[in-house]
């Protein structure tokens, strides 16, 4: 007798292996029985007939941290088939941390001081497991937060004193089960840090065979050396790297995704590289002086002095100010804006390239977000595959699942075995397709028709309630 039976769905497993056609049988939260047929009872018999079944889609790159504490129904994640989600990232992260003030620019993308109550990793695992979110997460340290806990200026490196310090508090965390830590190197609370910074840090990871995931020192002209730096910050720890958001920021840097993922492939010969990117020729975060351009436009989603300006783009603002840009910016300042700072093609290149894995880098406290929070996965199953046919569906649902599982070392999920957790997304990709706009981003995506977080059922379109099944996913050796 089964929990649910999910019966003749087309399995897309993971794997990146082509689609079969079998029946699915869940008890107690995990995947049971796979068969062509089983004729078990259930107390859930599903139809499937006509629609895919794929792992539950993980999302390696958020800034959820706070929000799965929040907002637990996290309908913008599991409308989206989003199972789990990776926090912690760009090194943003709620845990370990301690505040002396408000927040420096970027952790205040997370919430106010008040929000940073986690002075240790335990209890911040502790909270999300109380509020039961309705999806697993995972958990980087960033690196940012473990500098502002011991540094009274982030312009400079660390001391050997504070940097004693800050290793000290990643390894506790790497301790209550973080899965490793997040630099956010371009951001300028980071970017004075040395490399020798990072790597005494990541050191750290290599022996508690954790993962390192970066925002690179830049994403703009200097990339390759940005990216020649982070090869040698992991290999000196001996630990596997992602790349973040992988892009080719800047009009200066379009056309080189070819180059940077021929180097990327270069540096895989050697040592365990990958990275994650989302669907969109768009980023967003903190307003950021030095990304102030007039090459490509720049659209404001908040700012603290000027929330009247918000929605609108940044050179209207100047024009109406009739002052420069930089000055607009300034003044804005502190702010969020999206960027339209990438070519179409190299988003493709980057999101069909088999070593990266699909990431919303959402953006959830924003009051205008990035459509990324609520389209990314939908956006890759139905512009990039069906649409454009810039990847298989296999290979688009293995960088969803199979492939990041491995990168972040979950264990038992990520793929359609019996023995792994009964995480899983039935979906129409004949259908499937975002709904979130960069005018209306607040739109849960289309096709995606039923959802599973450990054998809950979590979602389907329109109902009002969702499971509260998520687990704390913590580090397994
Ligand atoms: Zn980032």
């Amino acid at each position: 007798m089964f929990d649910t039976l999910i019966r003749k769905a087309r399995i897309i497993d993971g794997s990146g292996a082509p689609a079969y056609l079998a029946d699915i049988g869940i008890k107690d939260g995990v995947i049971v029985a796979i068969a062509d047929a089983l004729d078990d009872q259930a107390t859930d018999v599903i139809d499937a007939k006509g629609l895919w079944l794929a792992p539950g889609f993980i999302d390696v790159h958020t800034h959820d941290d706070l929000n799965v504490i929040h907002n637990p129904h996290m309908l913008e994640k599991i409308s989206q088939g989003v199972t789990t989600v990776i926090v912690g990232n760009c090194g943003i992260s709620a845990s370990p941390a301690v505040l002396a003030g408000d927040p420096p620019d970027p952790l205040n993308l997370l919430g106010d001081q008040a929000a940073f109550c986690y002075p240790r990793f335990s209890q911040y695992a502790e909270a999300v497991a109380q509020a039961s979110p309705s999806v697993n997460v995972g958990a980087l340290v960033g690196h940012t937060a473990i500098r502002n806990n011991h540094m009274d200026d982030l312009q400079r490196s660390a001391t050997t004193t504070e940097l004693e310090a800050m290793c000290s508090d990643l390894r506790g965390a790497l301790k209550d089960g973080a899965l490793g830590m997040s630099s956010g190197l371009a951001y300028g609370s980071a970017k004075q840090s040395s490399t020798d910074e990072v790597i005494a840090l990541v050191k750290e990871l290599g022996a508690a065979e954790a993962v390192y995931t970066t925002h690179l020192r830049t994403e703009f002209d200097g990339i390759v050396e940005a990216m020649n730096e982070a090869f040698l910050t992991a290999r000196s720890g001996k630990v596997p790297l992602v790349i973040s958001h992988l892009k080719c920021a800047g009009k200066g840097n379009w056309g080189r995704s070819g180059e940077l993922l021929q180097h990327l492939e270069q540096a895989a010969l050697s040592q365990h590289v990958a990275c994650d990117c989302y669907p969109y020729a768009a980023s967003s975060s903190t307003l950021d002086l030095a990304q102030v351009t007039d090459e490509t436009a720049i659209f404001i989603t908040w700012s603290e002095p000027h929330g009247e300006q918000a929605e609108r783009y940044l050179a209207d603002i100047a024009n109406d100010w009739k002052v420069s840009l930089m000055d607009a910016a300034r003044r804005l300042m502190p702010a969020g804006a999206v960027y339209y700072c990438m070519s179409e093609d190299d988003v493709e290149n980057i999101v069909s390239y088999p070593k990266s894995m699909i990431g919303s880098d959402g953006l959830p406290n924003d009051p205008h977000p990035h459509p990324r929070l609520w389209g990314a996965f939908p956006r890759v199953l139905g512009h990039y595959c069906r649409e454009k046919g810039a990847l298989s569906l296999p290979m688009a649902v293995h960088k969803m699942t199979g492939l990041s599982a491995g990168e972040f070392r979950l264990h038992n999920r990520g793929l359609i075995r019996e023995g792994y957790c009964a995480d899983l997304v039935l979906f129409d990709a004949e259908r499937v397709i975002d709904s979130a706009t960069f005018i209306k981003p607040r739109q849960a995506a289309e096709g995606i028709e039923k959802v599973w977080v450990n054998g809950v059922l979590s979602y389907q379109p329109g109902a009002t309630q969702t499971g509260r099944a998520g687990q704390f996913l913590y580090r397994q050796s």
